[in-house]
């Protein structure tokens, strides 16, 4: 599937890039001011713009290639978010007015079709009101139960980690005895 309007400007996240009634859950990296182009004119609007930590899924039309400073190594982010004035408000309301307050905060992206551009009604995107708080719930491999913060990560970074040295997803308790039996073998 791809809608037509995802060959327009692949620089932003849209609404095209939403299925419908999905939802994406983002953590904001930086928020800079940009000048977008409004869709369907030749008109330019300046307004803060959200990037986001999260990499965006293989083969996922929302990402945006980028090339690291030597021009060769590449990294597949999900594309940053223009925040117009509603989205603004909502943000304001979950996180203040201090935009440097928003790194590493979470907000909850969706398209809203009633949502109107110049009285008419095409849709956008919205950011839901409320601040995202049920992390997705992972369950250890080892011991079944569900994995949480620890060691100065969250539980989807604690996941990500043991997933990479272990080849399954533990909680700290679980990665602790996999490290210290793993030490034992080698002795
Ligand atoms: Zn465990």
């Amino acid at each position: 599937m791809a809608n037509i309007e995802r060959f327009y400007d692949k620089n932003y996240l849209c609404g095209a890039m939403f299925e419908e009634g999905e939802e994406k859950t983002l953590t904001i990296r930086q928020v800079k001011r940009e000048e977008l182009h409004i869709p369907n004119s030749n008109q330019t609007n300046v307004m803060p713009v959200i990037y986001f930590k999260e990499k965006a899924p293989k083969k996922d039309e929302n990402l945006k290639i980028l090339l690291d400073k030597n021009g060769k190594q590449r990294i597949e982010e999900i594309m940053p978010m223009g925040i117009n004035k509603t989205n603004k408000n909502i943000l304001v309301k979950l996180y203040g007015e201090e935009s440097t307050n928003y790194i590493g905060k979470q907000i909850t992206t969706y398209f809203d079709p009633n949502v109107k551009a110049g009285g008419i009604k095409k849709g956008g995107l919205r950011i839901r009101q409320f601040v995202p708080t049920a992390e997705t719930i992972i369950l250890c491999t080892d011991c079944k139960k569900p994995i949480i913060a620890g060691f100065g990560k969250t539980a989807q970074g604690m996941a990500d980690y043991t997933l990479t040295k272990y080849g399954v997803v533990l909680c700290a308790d679980c990665a602790t005895k996999r490290k210290a039996a793993v030490k034992s073998e080698v002795e």
